[in-house]
Order: C-alpha cells, then sequence, then structure tokens
C-alpha cells in the first residue's frame, strides 16, 4: 500500500512588509563579524553581510557574495508555492 500526500495550500494573505522572525546569515560572515571589533562596533551582521537570493532548480538558494558560498538552499520538492513580490 502507497500512501500519496496531497498538497493543501492554505490561502491567506503574505504580507510584503517585513515579517522576518530569524535571520539567517552566512555562517562565515558572522565569525568575520564576531571576531572583529573593529567590524562590530560600526557594521550590523545586516550592513556586513552580502548576498544573492534566488530561486533554483530545486526551489530557492541564498548565496553568499563575500564567502562564495551557500548559505541556505530550499528544496520545494516538485510543490510551487505562493508567494507575493508585490512592494507594498
Ligand atoms: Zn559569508
Amino acid at each position: 500500500m502507497t500512501t500519496k500526500t496531497t498538497y493543501n495550500p492554505i490561502k491567506r494573505e503574505i504580507p510584503t512588509t517585513m515579517s522576518i522572525v530569524a535571520f539567517i546569515h552566512c555562517g562565515m560572515c558572522l565569525d568575520e563579524w564576531k571576531a572583529d571589533d573593529s567590524l562590530n562596533s560600526r557594521l550590523s551582521p545586516r550592513d556586513y553581510t552580502s548576498y544573492e537570493v534566488g530561486y533554483t532548480a530545486l526551489g530557492l538558494q541564498v548565496w553568499c557574495k563575500r564567502h562564495e558560498a551557500n548559505v541556505v538552499h530550499v528544496d520545494f520538492q516538485g510543490l510551487r508555492l505562493p508567494g507575493n513580490t508585490g512592494m507594498e
């Protein structure tokens, strides 16, 4: 017997306002930032890090431009998820 999982999307408004509750950072950037008082005294992690974000064949990836390294790569596992690319 096989079980087929069905995706039942939740219909709700996706805000375009800042809604992040936990930031994701490049570990190498964060280590550098923490270790260098001349950096962390004048820049926040947000100001120090430099990322690119984009869709991939699997899903969505955050890439550290400073270290040319993966920060996170999310596999949507074939799902087409709702999103909001609006600015207001
Ligand atoms: Zn980095």
